[in-house]
C-alpha cells in the first residue's frame, strides 16, 4: 500500500484554469494478493482510492484498509485468515504507535490478524506506484485530448472508474486473477481523530524506528509483536517463527505489551517475553560477526550510516576541508551550470569545462557502512554486503559516489558530472541506433523513445523525434538540481 504523490488536476484551457482553484486529488493504492478460491492459483487486485482527503495520515490509511477488507470480504467473497501489510516506513501513515495500535486493534476491527512489514522508503517503485503511472497518464492524456473534465476529486474517480476498471465485463466462470477496483472516498467518511482515542493515546513502541515487522501478538489480548528484521521463509510463512530458516541472520519475535497510557511501565516490561529463545541466543553473536568479516575483507573503518548522515549538512564543507578540492563555486562550474535557464546555454557553459580540470577527489580509506542495515540476508561467507545510502533524493549519484569513492558524500560531484555528460552528448543518447550498441536483436528496441516514455514531463503527446529531444532536454536541466 502507498500513497501517490498528488495529483494536481488539470485544464485543457489555461485561461479557464484561473477561474478554478486548483482541485487536488489523493490516491492512494493497495495491491491485494490472494489464492483464487476456484483454482488455487495466485490472483491480485489494484483497489485505487481517489480522495479529496488532505490529511495523508494513518487514520485515512486505517479508513482505507477497512474499505478494502470489506470490499475483498463481501464483494469478492474471499476469506481471509492473515493480512501482510507491506508499505515503506512512513512515520505519519504507516510506521508510528498510531498504526501500530491498529494492528494491535486488528482481530478485533477485521476479524483477523493484520501484520505489517516495511521497507526502506524511497529507493525503489513498487506495484503501487505501477497502479498511479497507468491512472494519471490516463487521465493526463483524457484530459489534454479534451476526452474528458476533470477538475476534482470526484471527476478523477468518475473518468478513472469506466475507463480503467479491470475486467471491463465480468467473466463468466469466477476465476479472474487480475482486477482493477476504484474508490471514491469523501473526506467528510474519514472518522476523525478524536474519535480513535484508543489508538492515538496508544503506547509508543520502543526503537520503533529499526523495527521492520509488527504483528498482534499472540500471547496478549491487545498487544505486539516485533521483529528487527522480516522474514519470510518457510517457517515464517507458516507462523512457526521460532524454527526460522535465517535464524542466523534475523532476530525473532519479540513481545511488546500494549496497553492504554494508563497501563503501567513495570506491567510493561514484565510482559516483555522471548518468543523465539534459540534466534535470541544467536542474534548477538551475529551481530558482532559481522563486521568483522567486512574488517577482514576491505579493512575499512567501520562507520555508522546514522553517524555519517548527521554531517550530511556539511557536506559542502568536506569538500573544502579536502586539501585536493579547491573552492567548488569558482572552480568547478557548479553556478555555472545551475544558472542556465534553457539548455542550449547549457551546452554552451559544460563544452568550455574540461573535465580534466575537475577538481579530483581523494578517495576516502572507510565505507560507509550500517551495520543496521542487513536487509538482505546473505550468507556469512559472502564477499557481498549491504550497504545504507541516505534516501534524499540523491541516492542515484549518491550510490555512483559510494562505488567510485568509497564514500557516498561526493554525490554532488557525481550529478554534476552526469549533467555534463548528457549535456555534451545528446547527439550519442538521442540516437536509437547508438543506444542498442550491446543489446541483442529486438529491432523494435527504440531507448531514447522509451526513456521519453517514461518521463514526468511528458503528457501523453506523441513521440516524435523532436518531442523526445525536447524531453531529453527538460529531464537533463531538471537533474541538475539537487534531490531531483
Ligand atoms: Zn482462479
Ligand atoms: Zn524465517
Amino acid at each position: 500500500m502507498d500513497y501517490s504523490e498528488n495529483y494536481q488536476c488539470l485544464y485543457q484551457d489555461v485561461a479557464q484554469s484561473a477561474h478554478w482553484s486548483h482541485d487536488q486529488a489523493t490516491l492512494f493504492s493497495i495491491v491485494a494478493y490472494s489464492i483464487c478460491p476456484a483454482c488455487k492459483e495466485k490472483m491480485h487486485e489494484s483497489l485505487v482510492f481517489v480522495s479529496d482527503e488532505k490529511q495523508y495520515d494513518s487514520h485515512a490509511v486505517h479508513h482505507y484498509v477497512t474499505l478494502a477488507n470489506q470490499h475483498l470480504l463481501e464483494t469478492r467473497g474471499l476469506t481471509i485468515e492473515r493480512e501482510i501489510h507491506f508499505s515503506d516506513g512512513a512515520s505519519s501513515q504507516f510506521k508510528s504507535k498510531t498504526p501500530f495500535a491498529d494492528v494491535a486493534h486488528s482481530v478485533d476491527d477485521y476479524g483477523f490478524p493484520c501484520e505489517k512489514h516495511f521497507f526502506g522508503s524511497r529507493h525503489g517503485k513498487g506495484p503501487c506506484d505501477g497502479e498511479f503511472g497507468v491512472v494519471k497518464r490516463s487521465v493526463s492524456m483524457a484530459v489534454l485530448s479534451r476526452r474528458a473534465v476533470v477538475r476534482n476529486a470526484q471527476e478523477f474517480y468518475e473518468h478513472c472508474s469506466s475507463e480503467l476498471t479491470k475486467p471491463k465485463v465480468e467473466p463468466e466462470n469466477s476465476c479472474c486473477h487480475s482486477r482493477r477496483t476504484f474508490f471514491y472516498v469523501q473526506e467528510s467518511e474519514i472518522p476523525p481523530k478524536r474519535s480513535r482515542s484508543d489508538r492515538i493515546n496508544a503506547e509508543p513502541v520502543s526503537q520503533t524506528r529499526k523495527q521492520h515487522a509488527i504483528k498482534p501478538s499472540t500471547e496478549i489480548k491487545v498487544g505486539l509483536s516485533k521483529r528487527l528484521l522480516s522474514c519470510f521463509c518457510r517457517f515464517c510463512v507458516s507462523e512457526q517463527g521460532n524454527q526460522c530458516f535465517n535464524v542466523t541472520h534475523v532476530d525473532g519475535w519479540q513481545s511488546e505489551g500494549r496497553e492504554n497510557r494508563k497501563g503501567s511501565k513495570a506491567k510493561k516490561k514484565s510482559s516483555k517475553v522471548k518468543e523465539c529463545s534459540k534466534s535470541k541466543q544467536e542474534s548477538p553473536k551475529v551481530k558482532k560477526q559481522t563486521p568483522k568479516v567486512k574488517k577482514e575483507l576491505f579493512s575499512p573503518k567501520v562507520k555508522r550510516a546514522s553517524e555519517a548522515h548527521a554531517t550530511v549538512g556539511t557536506v559542502g564543507k568536506d569538500h573544502t576541508e579536502n586539501e585536493t578540492v579547491g573552492d567548488p563555486e569558482s572552480v568547478n562550474g557548479d553556478n555555472l551550470i545551475l544558472e542556465c535557464s534553457k539548455f542550449s546555454d547549457l551546452t554552451k557553459a559544460v563544452k568550455n569545462l574540461v573535465i580534466e580540470e575537475l577538481p579530483k577527489v581523494s578517495a576516502k580509506t572507510f565505507l560507509i557502512l550500517d551495520v543496521q542495515s542487513t536487509d538482505i540476508p546473505l550468507k556469512p561467507d559472502s564477499q557481498l554486503f549491504p550497504c545504507t545510502i541516505y534516501g534524499d533524493g540523491n541516492c542515484l549519484p549518491r550510490s555512483a559516489s559510494l562505488l567510485v569513492y568509497c564514500s557516498e558524500e561526493n554525490h554532488k560531484e557525481m550529478r554534476k558530472r552526469m549533467v555534463i555528460e548528457l549535456a555534451r552528448n545528446e547527439a550519442y543518447y538521442l540516437d536509437k541506433t547508438f543506444m542498442k550498441k550491446g543489446k541483442q536483436d529486438n529491432a523494435q528496441d527504440d531507448v531514447p523513445k522509451a526513456c521519453a516514455h517514461l518521463s514526468s514531463f511528458y503528457m501523453g503527446q506523441q513521440l516524435t523525434k523532436s518531442v523526445v529531444k525536447s524531453l531529453y532536454e527538460k529531464e537533463v536541466l531538471e537533474i541538475r538540481k539537487s534531490g531531483a
